[in-house]
């Protein structure tokens, strides 16, 4: 099989190095490619851009497969060309890539479907614009409607810096016609997270969780870039938020461009911010994220190419991701005055000492080769040194042991990629939440639901009071030393795993008995409630209520010491008459 790759990024460099694993391929071509990509594939001299370029290429070397990067390309409809001409080609279509091309498109679907954003509005007039500014007041954030290579998207702490964004954006068009429309949206707080799945339009296909660093300098300081680093999993997304954002996220998404008309193949990115149990989607893009698919890849264990085959087939149905257990890092290195203006042309060192090292890979974005035969730096960011552990600590250990090999004229990179994973890695969980059977965890996630909400860590574990009891004792007695306040335990039937965590520890235990017998929960909640004297368990309602009771009962205990859990106890609350309130005008009327 011959496939074309294309694009000249390390994104493209993480793709071809993929795509080269697969035993069905025999020839890869990348155009334009970069140094890195030269070394496993043949680069072909045609710009991304060049569409008639490229399908003249793709037809005379009958090419079976061509796989897109870059949005450019996909949103000037380069899929839909291609499959006019018979080629097989793996990409979102112009109307579907409109999600990443139209930011106003892609907020007025979401606003359609029920599908959570920012709160925003698209403006044509700078007078309107204006007027909305002046309105909802700042932070706000002033987004060009179009691609503007990363940069149409000016987040304004004031109503000046708004003003001002919207005239370079709107009157200067300092991104041309992408600035033709502007969203104004409202800003949003919470960590940034990446989330990224193959579709057919129908089936939904998820990678695993990543996250960027757009800023240039460490702490999320200074300009924005392409990205600076990336990394996966993130554990802001975690068992629980992942289910979610699939549920509310890319299923609807894909779903609502179905029914519009826009059936969705390819690589779905959704830039999400998230804040406690809040999900909400910054941006859509159509394609893999540079650089969060050099991470991604490198955790896939799957042939990613009969994965492309079936997404363009519309058999994604039939197939699962096999994915590396361990974490990857992708650190950055950029040239010196990136992402302003940079000298082209420097030489490279350190590159072959890094090759010899396990488990990293340097995949090349702005390079090529010089005439000594070595790599020399020709693009802002340079390489993705990627490294992969067993912890997210490990990874990046590696991968920054491996980028101090690198160097070059004023190269520069962040320091403290991953640094967010491994604080809230390193975390200590205040409740600990503990069942005694896998087959209890979609009872027991309405604990960790209430949880999300007051923004309290927790940790989760099965043990059985009856067949792993020594496990259930030594969680019980070692989780006040671990920072726990709390201790959560469902169980069915004779219920007793409550019981033996108390009796183990003098941190409050709170039990939900679980509806999994025939007795429909009687026999649980028997069990942990007549708990003998001196050995106290709460109890709550049995399944799900009483899980989502023993969270919010757990986050009060926490709330005793912490005035900010206290806070959002008291507007939950609020929130709750609010909504009985709202019922019975409903009613009212109704009557
Ligand atoms: P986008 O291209 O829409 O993802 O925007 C680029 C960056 O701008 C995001 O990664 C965020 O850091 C920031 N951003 C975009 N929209 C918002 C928003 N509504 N609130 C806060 N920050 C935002």
């Amino acid at each position: 099989m011959k496939v074309l790759v294309i694009g000249s990024g390390g994104r493209e460099h993480a793709l071809v190095w993929k795509i080269r694993q697969s035993p069905v391929v025999k020839k890869i071509y990348c155009a334009p490619g970069n140094g890195g990509i030269a070394g496993m594939a043949e680069c072909v001299p045609i710009e991304a851009g060049d569409i008639d370029g490229l399908l003249a290429f793709a037809r005379s070397e009958k090419i079976d497969l061509t796989v897109v990067g870059p949005e450019d390309p996909l949103s000037r409809g380069i899929v839909d060309i291609f499959e006019a001409a018979g080629l097989k080609v793996f990409g979102a279509s112009r109307k579907a890539a409109e999600l990443e091309a139209s930011k106003s498109f892609a907020k007025d679907l979401m606003m359609r479907h029920g599908i959570p954003t920012a709160r925003g509005e698209t403006f044509t007039s700078y007078k309107k614009a204006e007027a909305f500014v002046r309105k909802i007041g700042a932070p706000v954030v002033v987004k060009a409607d179009g691609l503007a290579a990363g940069k149409g998207v000016i987040v304004c702490a004031t109503e000046k810096e708004a003003l001002e964004a919207l005239k370079t954006i709107m009157v200067d068009r300092a991104f041309g016609d992408a600035g033709s429309r502007a969203v104004v949206e409202e800003c949003l707080t919470g960590e940034e997270a990446s989330f990224l799945a193959f579709t057919d339009g129908k089936t939904v296909l998820p990678l695993p969780s990543s996250q960027d660093h757009k800023p240039v300098y460490d702490d999320d300081k200074g300009p924005n870039t392409g990205g600076m680093g990336a990394y996966s999993p993130a554990p802001v997304i975690d068992r629980y938020m992942h289910e979610r954002i699939m549920q509310e996220i890319m299923i609807p998404t894909v779903r609502a461009m179905a029914a519009e008309g826009r059936p969705y193949k390819g690589v779905l990115y959704a830039g999400l911010m998230i804040d406690r149990d809040r999900i909400r989607v910054l941006e859509f893009n159509a394609r893999f994220g540079d650089p969060e698919a050099q991470p991604l890849l490198m955790r896939m264990k799957n042939d990613i190419v009969p994965v492309m085959e079936a997404v363009i087939e519309g058999r994604l149905d039939k197939c699962r991701l096999d994915i590396d257990d361990r974490a990857t890092v992708c650190v950055v290195m950029a040239s010196g005055g990136y992402p302003g203006t940079y000298k082209k042309g420097i030489p490279i060192s350190g590159l072959e000492s890094v090759g010899r090292m396990k488990d990293v890979f340097v995949f090349h974005a702005g390079t090529r080769a010089d005439e000594k035969g070595g790599i020399a730096a020709s693009g802002g960011r340079v390489l993705g040194v990627t490294a992969i552990g067993d912890t997210v600590k490990e990874a990046i250990t590696r991968a920054y042991k491996a980028a101090a090999k690198i160097s070059w004229k004023d190269a520069h990179f962040r320091k403290d990629i991953g640094m967010k994973a491994l604080k809230r890695f390193e975390a200590a969980p205040r409740v600990g939440i503990i069942m005694g059977s896998d087959s209890d965890l979609g009872v027991m996630e309405g604990a960790v639901a209430m949880l999300k909400k007051f923004g309290i860590s927790y940790e989760m574990t099965v043990a059985s009071a009856h067949r792993s009891p020594e496990k259930a004792v030594a969680f019980a007695g070692g989780a006040r030393a671990r920072g726990m306040q709390v201790i959560i335990a469902g169980a069915g039937h004779a219920a007793h795993l409550a019981g033996v965590l108390a009796a183990h520890t003098t941190l409050p235990v709170i039990g939900v008995p679980i509806d999994s017998s025939c007795l429909q929960g009687m026999d649980a909640l028997l069990s942990t409630v007549q708990m003998p004297p001196g050995i106290p368990v709460a109890t709550v309602s049995i399944g799900k209520p009483g899980a989502r009771n023993a969270g919010i009962l757990a986050a009060q205990m926490i709330a005793l010491s912490d005035p900010g859990v206290a806070a959002l106890l008291e507007a939950f609350k609020a929130d709750m008459a609010r909504e009985v309130d709202a019922k019975s005008e409903k009613l009212a009327k109704f009557v």
